[in-house]
């Protein structure tokens, strides 16, 4: 396994990491057995970072993974969690004020069984106040990282200018990290705009859905997936057509987002043990160039569309 810096945290990341939203059953219902089963394969691998929130499942993707890391050594492992989006019975709520983060904090350290994350992000910051990101939930986050329940405090979102936005307007240091999602895939490569401005402002990128939250699969997007009918289908036939030559889109997908030197991360979910598994053996292989230009070639009508988080 390859370890990279990522920003100025002095921590060196595994370059396919774990994301644990799925142990949330977020796309479709898993067994927690194998789930936990899965976070202990993608560390035995020589995955070193995994990521989750409160939000997944409406906290049981964070218990599941508590559970599996009571029996993990704490430094084996860097843990990301979230604060600001949540569930309220069957709807989505949203608060990124200061009292709702410090409890949540506390509860996710519950939940997962830990002293400590070491990476605090506000949860897809497009659903917020800007002003309160900057005024209050990264001032709240500050103050839990004195008193050593976080270690880095970063943001994540859709909208790539919302990083921007913000980091332009803190002081140094105050944003460490961002976490983006479906913008460094094989359909959507426009996380590459910023990596030049997260170097100057000295913040680490950490990229998340390789798979596009299940476009670039042969299952297929869930029934909440946001994307357009026109990038779905684009995706589909980019799939099929790897099937057709005896190829898989997810092993191109993965080994794509993996082998950018300049993406020091890439968050893939499963919760299936031996999934994680050949992730991680994928990421290690050399890329089909042929494959790639031939599948860039299909997503070309959709090359960095996008759609609105929801
Ligand atoms: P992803 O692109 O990693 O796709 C996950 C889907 O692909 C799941 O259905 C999984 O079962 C399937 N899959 C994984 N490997 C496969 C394989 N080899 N063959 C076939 N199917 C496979 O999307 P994701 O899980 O949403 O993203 C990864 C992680 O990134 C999340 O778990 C989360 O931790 C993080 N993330 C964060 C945000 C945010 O902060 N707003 C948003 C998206 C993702």
């Amino acid at each position: 396994m390859e370890y990279r810096k990522l920003g100025k945290t002095g921590i060196r990341v595994s370059k396919i990491s774990y994301g644990a939203s799925s142990l949330g059953g977020v796309f479709h219902p898993i067994n927690k057995k194998e789930g936990i089963h899965t976070v202990h394969a993608a560390i035995d691998h020589g995955i070193n970072l995994i990521d989750c929130s409160p939000y997944y499942g409406d906290l049981v993707a964070e218990k599941t993974l508590g559970l599996a890391l009571k029996d993990i050594p704490r430094d084996k492992y860097f843990l990301s969690t979230k604060v600001g989006r949540y569930w309220k019975g069957p709807a989505k709520i949203w608060d990124y004020g200061a009292k709702k983060i410090v409890n949540s904090v506390e509860q996710s350290l519950h939940n997962m069984h830990v002293d400590y994350v070491d990476f605090i992000h506000c949860h897809d910051i497009e659903f917020a106040d800007k002003e309160q990101i900057i005024y209050e939930s990264l001032p709240a986050l500050h103050q839990l990282k004195e008193s050593g329940k976080v270690r880095y405090v970063g943001l994540t979102g859709l909208p790539l200018d919302n990083f921007i936005y913000i980091i332009d307007r803190v002081q140094p240091g105050i944003v460490e990290v961002i976490l983006s999602f479906c913008h460094y895939s094989l359909n959507d490569d426009s996380l590459m705009d910023l990596i030049n401005y997260m170097k100057i402002n000295k913040v680490g990128i950490i990229n998340a859905s390789p798979l596009s939250m299940g476009l670039l699969t042969r299952r297929g997007v869930p029934d909440w997936h946001p994307a357009g009918s026109d990038i779905v289908n684009t995706c589909k036939k980019a799939a099929d057509y790897c099937e057709k030559q005896g190829e898989k889109i997810e092993k191109l997908a993965i080994q794509f987002a993996t082998q950018h030197p300049d993406i020091p991360t890439t968050l893939v979910g499963t919760a299936n043990p031996e999934t994680i598994v050949q992730n991680i053996k994928w990421a290690e292989e050399p890329m089909n160039k042929i494959l790639l230009n031939e599948v860039l070639n299909i997503l070309k009508p959709i090359h960095r569309k996008t759609w609105k988080n929801s």
